[in-house]
């Protein structure tokens, strides 16, 4: 069977993990603050937060950006449902904004119009996702938060290691903080880094870095610097309402331990989305492109559009390739039905949907693999 994602596990992950169990601490032990301090520096921004999961990541980076009942945020509607459904969290409201079927990315020029057809103010923040693993351009994002006063979190759960070079020629690696004000990432298994559960918010913002961390847990410090009161050694106060979101120790060995090959890891998917291209250059199956001296994408994904899709889908299952559709537009799910959100109302990202298929993509992928995949797809498309 050749799956869409999979992780993979080194003998030295399970020597990392092994290890770890032996330690002190399951949990909040001397691995979290390791894996903090060497993603941080990965991604290149100052500070990082890991978490439960990057749903929690999310749902953290809402509260300490203050969305509540009166907050409207822009986000894309082909993304994982929980880019958006953080906002709903907090009680917030979320716009969709339809994507630039030529990256499937949210449509900055679509973004820019409504923002000004509608007063300063309507609008609190914006969440860039960086879709398949092809980075937004979040110098212009930051351009358009600056006039019109949002913050930015960016999505960037597909794309680490990913990068695009600014107007000034600097590379700009996703969630290094440089423009958006914070940024996610999850280590599920199926994304670049497995931790099993796990997520991270990087940020170059201390007053976020220091609410986040209270947010983590519980709203509770027993930081001497930060108490109100001191009655002693035991004493701690829960300043506000916070949650339990806390990365056990034990995974975040594991995370340490993938990260040591995350540009192997990346390498490995930019080779196989090389030989995918060259496969299907010639033939009617459609794959992105994009100007590779400007972007490096992370290739969490590869996706192909292809007319008659869910017969490809089902093709490809009768020979144990099980290929994946990413996404079903957020707005159209039934619960955002329920909401309001109206099917036909985003046209590019619903046509989309109808013809997008995700091929096999993660670095133990081999070679014969990917060549089964090919034939099986050129087959199938004539
Ligand atoms: C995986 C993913 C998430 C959520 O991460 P979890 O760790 O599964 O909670 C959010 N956004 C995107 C784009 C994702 O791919």
């Amino acid at each position: 069977m050749i799956p869409y994602g999979k992780q993979h596990i080194s003998e030295q992950d399970i020597a990392a993990v092994t290890a770890a169990l032996q330690h002190d601490f399951l949990t909040q032990g001397p691995k979290i603050a390791e894996f903090e301090e060497k993603f941080a520096q990965y991604v290149g921004a100052k500070y990082a937060v890991a978490l439960a999961n990057g749903t929690a990541a999310l749902h953290l980076c809402a509260l300490a950006l203050n969305v509540n009942e009166k907050s409207r945020v822009i986000t894309t509607p082909i993304t994982f449902a929980a880019s958006a459904n953080c906002v709903l969290y907090c009680g917030g409201k979320v716009e969709f904004v339809d994507i630039d079927p030529k990256t499937a990315l949210i449509d900055l020029e679509k973004v820019e119009n409504l923002l000004q057809a509608n007063p300063k103010g309507t609008f609190s923040g914006i969440i860039p996702v960086d879709f398949m693993g092809l980075p937004v351009n979040l110098e212009k994002v930051r351009t358009l938060a600056d006039e019109y006063g949002l913050w930015i979190i960016e999505d960037a759960c597909h794309a680490p290691g990913g990068y695009f070079i600014d107007s000034k020629g600097e590379k700009q690696t996703c969630g290094n903080g440089n423009y958006a004000d914070l940024a996610i990432f999850s280590f599920h298994p199926v994304k670049h880094i497995a931790c099993g559960e796990g997520g991270m918010i990087t940020t170059n913002r201390k007053d976020l870095y220091d609410k986040l961390q209270l947010l983590r847990t519980h709203g509770i410090t027993k930081n001497p610097d930060l108490l109100q009161e001191n009655h002693g050694g035991w004493y701690y106060e829960m300043q506000t309402l916070g949650y339990n979101y806390r990365l056990p120790d034990i995974l975040a060995a594991l995370g340490v331990s993938q990260l040591e090959r995350a540009d192997e890891g990346l390498e490995k998917r930019q080779e196989i989305a090389t030989r995918y291209d060259a496969a299907f250059k010639n033939s009617k199956v459609c794959f992105f492109q994009y100007p590779k001296e400007k972007i490096k994408h992370a290739y969490h994904l590869y996706v192909i559009q292809v007319e008659d899709r869910k017969g490809l889908y089902d093709y490809l299952r009768t020979h144990q390739i099980f290929a994946q559709v990413h996404y079903i537009p957020v707005h159209t799910l039934p619960y955002y039905q329920s909401l309001g959100y109206q099917k036909g109302t985003l046209p590019r990202a619903e046509s989309y949907y109808q013809t997008c298929l995700s091929l096999p993509m993660y670095p133990t992928l081999t070679e014969a693999e990917q060549d089964f995949v090919i034939e099986k797809v050129l087959e199938f498309c004539g």
